[in-house]
Formats: structure tokens, sequence, C-alpha cells
């Protein structure tokens, strides 16, 4: 039995005011989330004051990067070993905003994926096809190449304490999400990729839709059987919106 984790991304938003508002308003709803495990990754300057705000409160914290190296002259960077100092379970690796606007290739994505699972920590590794891409009829091509990164540097072991989600590039920050029968399709395709290699890991690994997930359209997305929880941006900074999409997993 997979437990739905629904994990928000808040990017590069927020002051101090503004998470100790969010927190609050997330607090006050919790009881009714009945199902879904709940995590949140704020930007790096915040961790620690949003550690120390969800002490006693059942929800986890997560980071949005961290570097390809564990320490030395890497000026701006965030090693997973800090990370976990500070308490962080997991840690989202090759987000598409990071892959096309910061050019990290699927070589850089594999090295920091094995930073964090060396560390102990659990990666939620993005994975997804640009519109164009979808257009020619390359999602799968994209998503095998992005996932076989992975398994030449890390094996199908590396997946073992490990998420994916399935973030259509398109459909990220856009309004525009992908349909449940469209999600479905290609979560089922990652899963059975990992069957060929693993049947327990395939079978256990969470695989996360993310890409304008709202209250609107979050069951339909959770109803499918190989949607295992959400990664939610834009609709992770409002309360109300991200417990809503907890619920919505109950
Ligand atoms: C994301 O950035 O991971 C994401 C899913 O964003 P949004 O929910 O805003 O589309």
């Amino acid at each position: 039995m997979r437990q739905p984790l629904i994990a928000g991304n808040w990017k590069l938003h927020g002051t101090l005011q503004q998470i100790a508002e969010l927190l609050a308003g997330m607090r006050a709803r919790l009881s009714i989330v009945k199902a879904a495990e709940l995590a949140i990754c704020p930007p790096f300057i915040y961790i620690g004051y949003v550690r120390q705000l969800l002490d006693g409160v059942d929800i986890s914290l997560g980071a949005q990067d961290c570097s390809d190296q564990h320490r030395g002259a890497y000026t701006g960077e965030v090693a997973a070993a800090m990370l976990r100092e500070y308490d962080c379970k997991y840690v989202i690796i090759g987000h598409s905003e990071r892959r096309h606007i910061y050019a990290e290739s699927d070589q850089t994505t594999a090295i920091k994926f094995e930073q964090v699972k060396n560390n102990g920590l659990t990666p939620i590794l993005c994975v997804g096809e640009t519109l164009q891409q979808r257009n020619q009829g390359d999602t799968e091509a994209v998503i095998d190449r992005q996932l076989n990164a992975i398994l030449k540097r890390s094996g199908i072991a590396g997946f073992e304490r490990a998420i994916i989600a399935y973030e259509p590039v398109w459909a990220i920050g856009t309004g525009q999400t992908a349909t449940p029968a469209q999600a479905q399709q290609v979560h089922q395709f990652i899963r059975h990729k990992l069957n060929a290699a693993h049947k327990n890991i395939a079978e256990n690994i969470r695989i996360l839709y993310g890409g304008s997930m709202r209250p609107g359209n979050a069951r339909q997305l959770l109803e499918q059987s190989d949607i295992d929880g959400g990664l939610i941006g834009g609709a992770s900074l409002k309360a109300e919106d991200f417990i809503d999409i907890a619920v919505a997993a109950n």
C-alpha cells in the first residue's frame, strides 16, 4: 500500500511573515487530512525557520535542490549533508526549472540524486516532457532518457528509497493540467520500466503527478491507479488549497 504524498514546492516565494501565516493556516486544518503524508519545500534560507515552526506538526520538511558536491570551494551551494542536519526528509532533484533555466543535465541530476541518497535523504526526482516533445510523440523517449541517467549511475537500487514526480513541463504553472488519462499513461510507463528491472521497487515506489494540480482537479488525478500523490507549486502557497488537495487523497 503506497501512502499518498502531497509535497509543496514553494519555489522562490515567501517572507518570514507569509511563511508564519501559511503554516498557521495549514496547522488549523491539518486534522481533516486522513490519508496523505504532507511535505513542504521552502527556499533554503527558510529551512531552519520552517523546521522550528513545524516542531510537533505532522508535516515533513524538504528542500528544492542540493549541490552535486559534498563540500569544498563551491560558492553558493548547499550540500545534502547540510539539509540532513536540519532534518530534511526530501530533496527535489531535476525539477524542470533547474533543467531548463539553469541548464542542469541528466548527468548532473544523477549526481545530485546520488548525493541525496548517500546522505540518507529521499530524492523526489522530477521527469517530464516539453510541449514540443509531446507533440512530436517523444514523451516516453524523454522520460526513458531521464530515468536511464539515474539507472546508469545508481542502478535500480537507487530507486529503492526514492520518489518520482512526473511533471509535464507544459503543465507547470500554466493552469493547463494533464488529463487524468494522460498522466496515468505516463505513470504506468514509468512503473512498467522499473518493473522490468525490479518488481518490488516498482510496486512500492511513489510516483507523484505535478503540473497545475488544484483542489478542483486533484481527486480525479489521485484516483488513477499509478498516481500516488502530487508535487504542488502555486497551490501550495495557499493553506486552504494545499490542505484541500491533501483531503482529495482521503
Ligand atoms: C511545480 O513547479 O513542481 C509545479 C507542479 O507547479 P504548479 O503546481 O504551479 O504547476
